[in-house]
C-alpha cells in the first residue's frame, strides 16, 4: 500500500501547480509529480516568463535607439550574457515564490516521471501513490517539422531561450505568439530577421486587423515576413542563403540574406 492521497497532480506547469494549489487551499491532500528539475513548467521555465524578460531588455534597447527623440544622447549595445543573466533571475524569482508556496500549502513535491495505473494510482520509480483522483497536466514541447532534427544553428524556442550568443540573422518559422516574439526581439537587438508563415497571414489566430497592424509595424522595423509559405526542408549547409519558396506564388523564391557576418547560416529550402 503506497502513501494515500486525495489528489495525484502530474506535471507543475501552470494548469498542474494552480490545481494543486486550489486543491490543497480546499484541505484536500495533495502531491504534485514532476520528472523536470524545478516546479514551474513551460510557462515559467522557458515560455512566458523568460521571453518577457527578453523582450524587456529588447524594449529599454528599442528606447535607446530612440533616445535622440527625447533629446537624450546615447548609444546602446546588448550584452547577451548580461540580458540571459536577467532572464535568469526573473524565472528564478517566480520559481522559489511558487516553491514556496507550494511547500506552505502543505503539497508534497514527489519527483520523477509519473506513470498512471488503474486503481487510480500514480507510480513513480519505485513509489505509489495512492489516490483517489489523479490530475494530468503533463503539457506540451515545442513541435519539430517532419523529418528536421536539431543542430546548433536550427533550434526551436527551447533552445532560443539560452542560446550562447545573438543571432546576427535568423529566420523565424511560425508567426504565432512565440515566432512574432523571438522575430521582434532578435530585431531589437540588431538582427536581420526573416519570419515564415503557412498560414495566409500573421498571426493567423488573430483578427485580421492585428495581422494587418503586426505586418506594417514589422515591415517598419525591417522585418521581412513572408505568409503562405510553407517550409518543406531546412538545411544546415553552412552557407550564408536562407531561401524558402512561396507556396502561392509559383517559382518565386524569397531570398533571406543574412546581415552580421554570421559565417555559417542555415539554408532553408521549401516549396509549396
Ligand atoms: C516560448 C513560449 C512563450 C509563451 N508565452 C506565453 C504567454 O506569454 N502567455 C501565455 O498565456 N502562454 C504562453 N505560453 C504557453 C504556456 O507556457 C503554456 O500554455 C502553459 O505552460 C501550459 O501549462 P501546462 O501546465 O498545461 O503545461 P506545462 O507548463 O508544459 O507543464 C507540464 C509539466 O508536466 C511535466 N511532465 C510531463 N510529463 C510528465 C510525467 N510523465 N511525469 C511527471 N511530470 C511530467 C513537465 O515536465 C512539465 O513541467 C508560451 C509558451 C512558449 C513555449
Amino acid at each position: 500500500m503506497g502513501d494515500p492521497f486525495d489528489l495525484v497532480v502530474v506535471g507543475a506547469g501552470t494548469g498542474g501547480y494552480s490545481t494543486a494549489l486550489i486543491a490543497a487551499q480546499l484541505g484536500k491532500r495533495v502531491a504534485i509529480v514532476e520528472q523536470g528539475e524545478r516546479l514551474g513548467g513551460t510557462c515559467l521555465l522557458r515560455g512566458c516568463i523568460p521571453t518577457k524578460a527578453l523582450l524587456q531588455s529588447a524594449a529599454v534597447m528599442d528606447t535607446v535607439e530612440r533616445a535622440s527623440e527625447w533629446g537624450i544622447k546615447a548609444a546602446g549595445e546588448p550584452d547577451w550574457s548580461a540580458i540571459v543573466a536577467f532572464e535568469d533571475s526573473m524565472v528564478d524569482k517566480l520559481v522559489k515564490g511558487l516553491t514556496g508556496l507550494v511547500k506552505l500549502r502543505g503539497i508534497e513535491v514527489v519527483s520523477g516521471s509519473a506513470r498512471i495505473r488503474s486503481g487510480p494510482g500514480v507510480d513513480v520509480g519505485d513509489r505509489g501513490l495512492e489516490t483517489s483522483a489523479v490530475v494530468i497536466a503533463s503539457g506540451s514541447r515545442p513541435k519539430m517539422l517532419p523529418g528536421l532534427e536539431l543542430t546548433p544553428r536550427i533550434i526551436t524556442s527551447d533552445q532560443a531561450l539560452w542560446y550562447d550568443r545573438l543571432p546576427g540573422s535568423a529566420v523565424v518559422i511560425g508567426a504565432g505568439a512565440v515566432g512574432l516574439e523571438f522575430a521582434s526581439l532578435y530585431r531589437s537587438f540588431g538582427a536581420e530577421v526573416t519570419l515564415i508563415e503557412a498560414l495566409p497571414r500573421l498571426a493567423p489566430l488573430e483578427d485580421d486587423e492585428v495581422s494587418r497592424e503586426i505586418g506594417r509595424a514589422f515591415r517598419k522595423r525591417g522585418i521581412t515576413a513572408v505568409a503562405s509559405a510553407a517550409v518543406k526542408e531546412v538545411t544546415d549547409t553552412g552557407r550564408h542563403l536562407s531561401r524558402c519558396r512561396r507556396a502561392r506564388t509559383r517559382d518565386r523564391w524569397t531570398r533571406a540574406q543574412g546581415g552580421r557576418g554570421r559565417p555559417h547560416r542555415p539554408r532553408l529550402r521549401s516549396g509549396g
